[in-house]
């Protein structure tokens, strides 16, 4: 990789938009794919039942597979279910099971609910500079523990009508953790997906979001590509897939700019994507 400035602290950054189909898991693999690609240690946290982040990354998340269910539900350590990522050097993965369906009604019993995941991160000891958690279409527990678990949500919005519709309940569900049980947490990253620059809508759409939100809101925004939907029917991310298309050096710019954010470096944008 061509190396970028690590984080001094592991950044645990939650991807979450209750929307389904706006590129959360598409986003979480080849973001995470990419900060590898450039040197970082990176853990996905597969917490969609879906299991589609583990599929995406060719990791096996058969029902009888250790996964993040065990994690939550029986505690298991996380170091027991992690898989490195084939072909991908540094990147791991915390596979879902289906098992983790259930997960959202068996968790209401249990003590410390809201916090599983994130007992279950500190004590895990493997170095790492970045934990990105794929979280389900859902504001339930899954999401709630990855809120309580992380310091920063990255919200992914596809450039179509009705885009901010519902972020309201998601916001005031970030201030809801930060304020009760999780004074770190914090919206810090806006990524537009599937963006096609030709269309007015998504140009207004994009413009919108970038008034609606401000500095969040990375540069560089994903265009749409037949290329990264391809990739996980695969067992690949993008970055692998095809490593010279757009929606590859689209992510690992994003992952650039992301990188250089989290150490206070202003980011060059001559170079950032926007768009097909
Ligand atoms: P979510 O996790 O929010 O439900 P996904 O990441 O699964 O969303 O994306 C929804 C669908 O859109 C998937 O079929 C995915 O392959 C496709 N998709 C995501 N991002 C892009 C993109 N930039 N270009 C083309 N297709 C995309
Ligand atoms: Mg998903």
């Amino acid at each position: 990789g061509e190396g970028l400035p690590r984080p001094e602290q592991t950044r645990i950054i939650v991807v979450a938009n209750q929307k389904g189909g706006v590129g959360k898991t598409t986003t979480t693999v080849n973001l995470a794919a990419s900060l590898a690609v450039h040197g970082a240690r990176v853990l996905v946290v597969d917490l969609d039942p879906q299991g589609n982040a583990s599929t995406a990354l060719g990791i096996d998340h058969h029902a009888e597979v250790p996964s993040i269910y065990d994690v939550l539900v029986e505690s298991k350590p996380l170091s027991e279910v992690v898989q490195p990522v084939p072909d991908v050097e540094g990147l791991f993965c915390a596979p879902a099971t289906i098992d983790l369906a259930g997960a959202e009604i068996e968790l209401v019993s249990l003590v410390a609910r809201e916090s599983r995941l994130q007992r279950a991160i500190q004590a895990y000891e493997q170095p790492l500079d970045y934990i990105l958690i794929d979280c389900p279409p859902s504001l339930g527990l899954l999401t709630v523990n990855a809120l309580v678990a992380g310091q920063e949500v990255l919200i992914p919005i596809q450039c179509e009508y009705y885009a901010l519709e519902g972020l309201g309940q998601l916001l005031r569900n970030v201030d809801l953790v930060r304020g009760h049980l999780n004074p770190a947490l914090h919206v810090s990253t806006i990524l537009l997906t599937m963006y096609d620059g030709r269309t007015r809508l998504a140009s207004q759409v994009a413009e919108e979001v970038r008034t609606h939100f401000g500095d969040e809101v990375l540069r560089t925004s994903i265009p749409r590509s037949v290329r990264i939907s391809e990739a996980p029917s695969y067992g690949q991310t993008v970055l692998t897939y095809d490593p010279g298309s757009s929606g590859a050096l689209s992510y690992l710019e994003a992952a650039r700019e992301i990188a250089l954010k989290g150490v206070g470096v202003s980011y060059d944008a001559t170079h950032a994507h926007i768009g097909a």
